[in-house]
């Protein structure tokens, strides 16, 4: 069985894992990153690839996911606001200290092609993924291909608008977007905007910065008022954007992944009839949403997936 090398590179550490072409995780290297600067990064990269790479024996190749907007088919960092780079060429550095290709990708991408070739997507030609973490992270599949777009954009669900003009600051400088409203970030934004009706909460005993969606979302499934309240708006925002989601590709299947989605049933319970009142042109029920169900795993065997394809589509002709 063929072996390819599959990274997540995050904004904190790196993982190297040895995958197998059945999405098998076998082994994972991890480092922690203390500095973003591309240099170290880089250093960091080679230790874990470098150490996977020796455990498989036999690599097919290496595939990385990477966040920010990546050009696949060179494998430069275009931009990338959570490492502060511009244009950095990270595959090209790896390529030539490695004897074997380098694919690079966005990180959504690649968890959305690992989602759809093993996990909920299986099956499926036309998938959303959707990661609820800090951020939201996507990907589409339409028609059995990984859409990428015009210049590597294709997927940034995150960042389309469903409050533009009573919603929170999102982190890309506009109002609104999906990934303020329906993220982890944006549960934990939603407990605040309706604390003042909660005086007495349990969910403010904590410091404010210490409020967490994880215990947010414990509380409301406990029957407390404040994050019930919370929960309310965050499965309200949540849906308008599925719903849009729905009608621009009409997907079988919607995943959503990340931390949030550990609410399982709580949370689809309450998002799927919020999006069927919301979907009103394409044939309602023609979407399926679920949680996702490679978790964490899901970048590293898609970035893998990706080395074993030789890049992210059959269409896009990669430098190796
Ligand atoms: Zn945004």
């Amino acid at each position: 069985m063929r072996t390819a090398i599959g990274v997540d590179l995050g904004g904190s550490h790196v993982t190297a894992a040895v995958v197998t072409e059945d999405g098998t995780i076998h082994q994972q290297h991890e480092k922690d990153l203390e500095d973003l600067q591309f240099d170290k990064v880089i250093a960091a990269l080679e230790e874990t690839i470098g150490a996977a790479l020796k455990a498989a024996g036999n690599a097919t190749g290496i595939g990385i996911g990477s966040p920010g907007n990546i050009d696949a088919a060179s494998g430069a960092v275009l931009y990338s606001p959570n490492f502060g780079w511009q244009n950095e060429p990270l595959g090209a550095a790896l390529r030539s200290r490695f004897g074997v290709p380098v694919y690079v990708a966005n990180d959504a991408r690649c968890a959305t092609l690992g989602e759809y070739t093993f996990g909920t997507g299986k099956g499926t030609k036309d998938f959303v993924l959707l990661t609820l973490g800090t951020g939201i992270g996507g990907g589409i599949v339409a028609g059995g291909e990984l859409l990428l777009g015009n210049r590597w954009g294709a997927g940034e669900i995150g960042h389309h608008q469903i409050r533009p003009t009573d919603g929170f600051v999102c982190g890309c400088t506009k109002i609104g977007c999906f990934e303020a409203q329906a993220s982890g970030t944006g549960l934990i934004r939603h407990a605040f905007a309706v604390a003042s009706s909660f005086p007495r909460s349990a969910l403010l005993d904590v410091a404010r910065d210490k409020l967490s969606s994880k215990k947010i979302r414990k509380a409301a499934q406990a029957g407390d008022g404040h994050a019930l309240a919370a929960w309310r708006n965050f499965t309200g925002d949540l849906a308008i954007g599925l719903a849009n989601i729905i009608a621009f590709v009409n997907p079988q299947t919607i995943a959503l992944g990340g931390g949030v989605s550990t609410a399982g049933d709580f949370m689809l319970d309450a998002v799927r009839p919020l999006v069927e009142t919301l979907t009103t042109m394409v044939p309602r029920g023609t979407t399926n949403i679920v949680v996702a169900s490679l978790g964490n795993d899901a970048g590293q065997v898609g970035a893998a997936t990706m080395a074993l394809k030789g890049g992210l589509t059959a269409a896009v002709a990669v430098a190796v």
